[in-house]
């Protein structure tokens, strides 16, 4: 983190000479970055990066620095040329700004990366280089294919297939290729591939070579195609698979079958959309992607602040005249907590009064603050609370109550019901988010979507309300047959009120169970963290 005086420092042109570093971003799996990567992503004040690093790592750098994406689709529109890019990075450097230029893979294979070095060197830019996992190693690690083995072959072989197949004379000599090494690895090769195959067959390689085909190697979109020398062109055709994907040549594609780890994961190739605040969704997405789902984060909530706490500030001093405090969501501890601390009072503020919470989220969070929940109900839900309080007798006693502008109101009323006397705080709010919902508009009619995921009332609230549809039916159509899961009854019965139905349900509303359910809806079963199953 660099402080606003450093950077003004930069802007009069006071500080030491910028340098660049050009760095691998790895294949795609974000963990694949290398320490060395992260801590200057970390440190970075310019990052330059392009189409196939992983837009996922730029959460590393500072909010302020500037963030230029290079493009460079295969075949489609470059953002930047090649020229350009290396002019931004001189430029930003003599400025003074420590650059990270961020590269797919690792920068030095098939990466432009020395030429791009060239020209720092040229005009004296200082520079480091810091490599990456290749994305020829991690197609092979993330099929279940060892690209090298004891038994089958000794050497492998990394080819650009990205060659003009008109040229007269190729860099690459395929004959000698054809039976130089036992596996090659060959980049940007989709468009050529069966003139390459013809070359190999041609010098000696026989049709029957096991080959494989992965496209977005170690990522949750990662496809991969098996065939031989033979049959492989036609069936990358059948399959419509298109850049960026790699190809893999030689006997070791035979032994995938028994190691094909990455794949076989539970929710693999599953598209599931969380609708969340942003800061919330990571627990969930973290979970899902864990177990191999393809994650789109449409965060529908925006948590802020109320514009006046005078209700809460009045009832703090008094905290110890209440018998119950009521915590019906993380954010309302969080929010209750932030007013205590301005109101310059602690924990014990809270020694004489009992303290509920809704469900195990809520109470770990309580728990973050050092306050053991007093009370669990059975049923992670308001009503589910409502209910266990009022077994043990409510009538007379006072309960506080800090929550959402817009929660749910059937808690209070069930207790006031039984002769409870209530306040109700609101701490916090829980606004639709401004973006639009066109992303996941165009993704649920397209049919990519497999789950829907729903966390509360609001967020299917402001989900329906993002994808604007005219009527129940309407929406009914976009959903399509889009799976939907709610953490439990009450989003349940929200969904309902739109006309939709609930799939998936976990009988404990927490998110590892969510997680769980779906799972299972696709037929595996996970362990709960005791080792039972259900
Ligand atoms: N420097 C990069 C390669 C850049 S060339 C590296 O070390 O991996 C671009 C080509 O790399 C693509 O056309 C494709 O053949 C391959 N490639 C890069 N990332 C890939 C991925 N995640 N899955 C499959 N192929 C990938």
């Amino acid at each position: 983190m660099h402080n606003s005086t450093s950077s003004q420092a930069h802007d009069m042109g006071s500080h030491a000479a910028g340098k660049v570093y050009l760095v691998g971003a790895g294949p795609g799996d974000p963990g694949l970055l290398t320490l060395r990567g992260k801590e200057l992503l970390q440190r970075a004040e310019v990052v330059v990066y392009d189409y196939l690093a992983n837009p996922k790592l730029l959460r590393y750098v500072p909010k302020e620095a500037i963030l230029i994406y290079a493009g460079k689709k295969g075949g489609g529109l470059h953002a930047y040329t090649q020229e350009g890019i290396n002019k931004l990075l001189v430029e930003h450097a003599k400025a003074g700004r420590l650059v990270v230029r961020l590269k797919g893979g690792d920068p030095f294979i098939f990466g432009r990366g020395g030429e791009e070095i060239e020209e720092l060197a040229v005009e004296g830019v200082d520079f480091e280089v810091v490599p990456g996992v290749t994305s020829a190693s991690a197609a092979a690690t993330y099929t279940g294919i060892p690209i090298t083995h004891r038994e089958y072959t000794a050497s492998v072989a990394f080819v650009t297939g990205h060659e003009d197949p008109e040229k007269k004379f190729s860099a690459i000599n395929w004959e000698k290729l054809a039976g130089g090494a036992g596996t090659l690895v060959i980049y940007m090769g989709i468009k050529n591939l069966p003139d390459i195959t013809k070359k190999l067959m041609e010098a000696g390689r026989a049709p029957e070579t096991p080959v494989a085909v992965v496209r977005w190697a170690s990522t949750p979109k990662q496809k991969s195609l098996i065939g031989t020398l033979g049959t492989i062109s036609d069936l990358v055709v059948e399959a419509g698979i298109r850049p960026p994907a790699l190809v893999i040549v030689g006997e070791v594609v035979q032994l995938r079958h028994r190691i094909n780890w990455f794949e076989r994961r539970p929710l693999f190739g599953k598209r599931v959309v969380v609708t969340r605040t942003r800061v919330q969704a990571s627990e969930l997405v973290n979970q899902l992607e864990e177990l191999g789902a393809d994650c789109l984060e449409c965060p529908t909530i925006d948590i802020q602040e109320m514009d006046d706490y005078s209700a809460l500030e009045q009832a703090l001093p008094q905290l110890s005249t209440y018998d119950w405090l009521l915590f019906t969501s993380p954010n309302a501890v969080h929010y209750f907590f932030r007013r205590l601390q301005l109101a310059q009072l602690d924990s014990r503020a809270l020694a004489g009064t009992r303290i509920a919470a809704v469900g195990t989220a809520t109470a770990g969070i309580l728990a973050q603050y050092g306050i053991y929940a007093d009370f669990l109900p059975e049923q992670f839900t308001g009503e589910g609370l409502a209910d266990a309080l009022i077994k043990q007798g409510v009538a007379g006693q006072r309960f506080l109550l800090p929550q959402a502008l817009e929660a749910s109101k059937v808690l209070p009323e069930k207790l006031a019901e039984s002769g409870a006397h209530l306040t109700i705080v609101p701490v916090y709010k829980n606004l639709p988010t401004v973006s639009s919902g066109e992303e996941l508009r165009d993704e649920l009619s397209r049919g990519a979507v497999d789950v829907l995921t729903f966390t509360s009332s609001s967020t299917v609230r402001n989900c329906f309300a993002l994808l604007a549809c005219q009527d129940a039916s309407a929406l009914r159509q976009l959903l399509g047959k889009t799976r939907i899961a709610a953490i439990g009854p009450v989003t349940a019965a929200t969904l309902q009120d739109y006309g939709i139905t609930t799939h998936i349900q976990p009988q404990q509303h927490t998110i590892a169970d969510l997680v769980r359910a779906i799972t299972s809806h696709y037929g595996h079963d996970i362990p709960r963290p005791n080792g039972s199953f259900s």
